[in-house]
């Protein structure tokens, strides 16, 4: 019998470049954002010079084909990066996870060469984006949204607002979801590209978070804010499929940040296992310990095939829609378990701020709400389940 492992490669194993991107993102997380993590936590605030470091990297536009200044990269290679920065800092994970699943795909899927030429070179060197759909009274419910766009001449004019817009204190280029027409229901969403210093707009409030407090989550406001009619992506009334499309994708990478955040996790309790003493030896010499730790990353591995799985899917151009969704619902599962499991493992020195579970714990939390609560993920398996 032929041998199948020849011919089939494991999930796990990464191209050339895949592995090239994957090193240098490990790399950058630990000489430039390891250090800043506590800091920046304490703060509520991801660190200037990191924002511009994130672009000389070329971790911004990993998609963006190299004729619009990007990387000219693959969906899997910003998959392993965001999973590489989010082992060391979710916020920094899900700063270049939003720009490179949500909005830099919503521009590469959904815009002309018009939008692709203004748009896609600042989005890979300069410029951050945000990706505006929830608002106070739609969350699960996105299509509710209420946010009005009206047509004046040779542009719209927004009224609303947004809540929880991840990014919005760093970002130039929002992606704005609003209706041309309340009452067509989600026929009548359109997607509008708002540039920071447009009329009207402004970003307001910003959260106090549990967890990933160095990613800025906070409110925008439209006020009679002008936008011109070629700043719409894709076509008026069909911004549902921009949402719905995008967000398919982002859930893969909401899973690589929680696979991420569960493996910093493990690995800081492997190393502290083996130093902690009780009992005169250390105390990951305890088979009790030994099996939560062997648990732990069981868990991860079975997350990461997940979501490296789904990723391959969709690069493949296949349909991924359930596989991205158990992919995240999984590896947010195991992020809250494992990091939890790690708190443990550090007794006491796990709740507090000199060690670094007690973080991995808290920012783990956000992988069951954003882009999908729980529930969205399961609504969607089961109904491909049932149909
Ligand atoms: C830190 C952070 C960053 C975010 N970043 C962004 C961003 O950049 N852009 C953006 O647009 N949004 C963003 N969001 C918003 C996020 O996507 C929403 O919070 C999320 O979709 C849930 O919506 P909600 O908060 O209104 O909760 P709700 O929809 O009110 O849900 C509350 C509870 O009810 C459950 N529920 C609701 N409907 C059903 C149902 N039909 N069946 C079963 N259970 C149900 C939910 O699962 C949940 O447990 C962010 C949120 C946070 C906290």
């Amino acid at each position: 019998m032929e041998n199948v492992d020849q011919q089939m490669p494991a999930l796990t194993t990464l191209t050339e470049d895949e592995k090239m991107l994957q090193d240098a993102a490990r790399d950058f997380a630990e000489s430039a954002i390891k250090p800043k993590v506590q800091e920046m936590d304490e703060k509520a605030k991801l660190d200037p010079e990191l924002v511009q470091q994130f672009f000389d990297m070329g971790l911004m536009g990993i998609e963006i084909p190299e004729s619009y200044s990007g990387g000219g990269g693959s969906f899997f290679m910003s998959i392993v990066a965001i999973e590489q920065i989010s082992r060391v800092d979710a916020s920094a994970g899900v700063f270049m996870d939003v720009q490179n699943t949500l909005v830099n795909n919503a521009f590469l899927n959904f815009g002309g060469d018009d939008i692709k030429e203004r748009y896609l070179p600042q989005l890979a060197t300069e410029k951050v984006g945000a990706y505006c759909l929830s608002e106070a009274g739609s969350g699960s419910d996105a299509f509710a949204l209420k946010t009005s766009a009206k047509e004046e001449g040779d542009h719209y004019v927004l009224n609303g607002s947004k809540l929880w817009i991840t990014n919005a204190n760093e970002a130039d280029i929002f992606l704005v979801f609003a209706t041309v027409d309340p009452g067509a229901g989600y026929k009548g969403i359109t997607a509008f590209i708002v540039e920071r210093d447009f009329e009207g707009f402004s970003v307001s409030k910003k959260e106090n978070k549990l967890g990933i407090r160095a990613s800025s989550t906070c409110e925008i406001l439209l006020e009679n804010c002008k936008v011109p009619k070629e700043n719409v992506l894709g076509e008026v009334g069909k911004g549902y499929k921009v949402a719905m499309e995008t967000l398919n994708e982002g859930r893969i990478g909401i899973g690589a940040q929680m696979i991420g955040v569960a493996q910093g996790a493990l690995d800081a309790a492997l190393e502290y296992t083996q130093e902690r003493e009780q009992f005169g030896k250390a105390i990951s010499d305890f088979q009790g310990v030994q099996f939560q730790l062997a648990k732990m990353a069981t868990d991860i591995e079975t997350a990461r095939l997940l979501v490296y799985n789904a990723a391959r899917i969709k690069e493949n151009g296949n349909k991924f829609l359930k596989e991205a969704a158990m992919a995240k619902y999984h590896a947010s599962e195991v992020a809250e378990n494992v990091t939890s499991q790690a708190v443990d493992l550090f007794g006491g020195y796990g709740y507090v701020k000199e060690y670094p579970v007690e973080k991995y714990y808290r920012d783990a939390k956000i992988g069951k709400i954003y882009e999908g609560t729980s529930n969205m993920q399961l609504n969607t398996i089961a109904k491909l389940l049932l149909k």
